[in-house]
């Protein structure tokens, strides 16, 4: 039995602190007896320092961020780094996320490629674990999407050194699939098998054996009735849970199914 991480992204919820400490004291609470999962939380960014000094009850969850900047200190007005990050707690870092490459560049987004491979390089020297999500937003009968993700991949991870390429995780996360898209639809465990195996040549030609220890997840409205296709038959070690991470009911029945995988 392989063991499993389980990443849970809050985007910009809940509210307020308290609700935030409540929602990971449940989840801490819920885990009992799940030992080998890895369970990471990814909050905004302002309760990130608070749960980690709250997480000493439970070592089980690492913290994450949902974005980072490409530098250390500077003259960058709104920005967090990849250190101050570090230096609080977190030890995983989203990036890439189709939230942010969406965005409209007014709002903050519109992230490319050369930015995201920045912000990678940049948090493997911080000592954060990258978590580079890829995925299209639609499918065409041609198959464009597979060169589309290719595209991705190699643009974001161009030049990461082969020693560094094992320590970042890749979350395939089809826009298409995700709970924040317009007419949304499901993607099933085959979609995904399909892709990832793709990845994983991709991965392997670029990288060749370094590659072999990379984890890829699965991403895009998993909840606690599909999650353990997704881990049986998607052909992942994991999920990255956006909507259902923030029931607390949900994110803990996934991560007891995930520990059972
Ligand atoms: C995400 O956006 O990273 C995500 C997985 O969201 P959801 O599960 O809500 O589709």
């Amino acid at each position: 039995m392989s063991k499993k991480i389980i990443i849970g992204n809050w985007k910009m919820n809940p509210l307020v602190l308290k609700e935030a400490e409540k929602l990971f004291f449940l989840v801490a609470k819920g885990i009992y007896g799940v030992k080998k999962t890895e369970i990471v939380i990814c909050p905004p960014f302002l309760y990130i320092e608070k749960l980690k000094s709250a997480s000493w009850r439970t070592k089980k969850i690492s913290l994450g961020a949902q974005n980072a900047f490409a530098g250390d200190v500077g003259a960058f007005t709104g920005e967090v780094s990849v250190e101050m990050l570090y230096e609080i707690g977190a030890r995983y870092v989203i990036l890439g996320h189709s939230e942010r490459r969406e965005m409209p560049v007014r709002l903050g987004g519109g992230e490319t490629n050369e930015i995201i491979n920045k912000k990678i390089k940049s948090a493997l020297v911080a000592g954060l674990i990258p978590i580079l999500c890829v995925g299209e937003s639609s499918r065409d009968e041609n198959h464009g999407y597979f060169n589309f993700v290719k595209n991705q991949l190699e643009e974001c991870l161009n030049g990461v050194s082969k020693n560094s390429i094992a320590k970042i995780i890749i979350a395939y996360e089809p826009i298409w699939a995700i709970s924040s898209t317009p007419d949304r639809r499901d993607a099933t465990p085959d979609d995904c098998r399909e892709m990832v195996i793709f990845i994983r040549k991709i991965l392997s030609d670029k990288f060749g054996k370094d590659a072999i220890g990379m984890r890829i997840m699965y991403g895009g409205s998993v909840n606690e009735k599909d999650a353990e296709s997704f881990l049986k038959n998607g052909s992942v070690e994991g999920l990255l849970v956006g909507r259902a991470s923030l029931d607390p009911k949900k994110f803990v029945e996934i991560l007891k199914i995930a520990e059972k995988i």
